[in-house]
């Protein structure tokens, strides 16, 4: 995987500023630390701390700022597909993909309730492979660029209407990313969609 160095939304980042690296998923600037990192999301330690920070954060703050619970409910889907790397080889990883992709579809395009998300990804595998008639999710090439605005942006924003604006652009922007498999996608969020209803 490409990854671009010095990517930042609203910046023009010369070079990386030390102390931070870029993330092996995403891209994003992010602290160089040492830590653990999530077991088959490919993403570097310090990428994955922000994210569990951002995490903290919403889950402390939910409900204090409207629209906030609700952006928070898709932070996940974002984070997972901008942190697809091994899903060639590995099955869980294929699914995290492709069912937080169907996630961020059916917010977007099939008018899901935010707070439904959880829920619905929990059956997204069981609702959708049986008519496909496949036994696992199939494998999606990867994009060079998974988007612009990452978690590391979402952790910098300060402001609660910041972090709601950002959480939106995060979303789109890791949604954006998998262009070229949007109407795969559409086609899983459909059967998804239907089968729920
Ligand atoms: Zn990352």
């Amino acid at each position: 995987m490409t990854i671009s160095t010095g990517r930042r939304v609203g910046t023009v980042a010369t070079s990386t500023p030390a102390g931070v690296v870029p993330c092996v998923g995403c891209g994003g600037l992010v602290p160089d630390a040492a830590g653990p990192t999530h077991p088959y999301l490919q993403a570097s330690a310090g990428c994955w701390q922000l994210y569990g920070e951002v995490s903290a954060r919403q889950h402390g703050e939910s409900g204090s700022e409207p629209g906030q619970a609700s952006v928070h409910w898709h932070h996940v889907d974002a984070y997972a597909v901008q942190h697809p790397g091994g899903s060639e080889h590995d099955r869980r990883q294929r699914q995290s993909v492709a069912v937080h992709l169907v996630s961020l579809c059916l917010l977007r395009e099939f008018g899901q309730p935010p707070q439904h998300a959880s829920a619905h990804r929990g059956r997204t595998s069981q609702l959708v492979l049986p008519r496909l008639a496949l036994a696992d999710w199939p494998y999606l090439a990867p994009p060079a660029d998974l988007g612009a605005v990452t978690t590391a942006d979402l952790h910098a924003a300060r402001t609660p209407c910041e972090q709601v604006a950002t959480g939106q652009q995060w979303m789109e922007s890791a949604w954006s990313a998998w262009r070229a498999h949007h109407d795969t996608v559409r086609a899983w969020a459909a059967i998804a969609h239907g089968c729920r209803t």
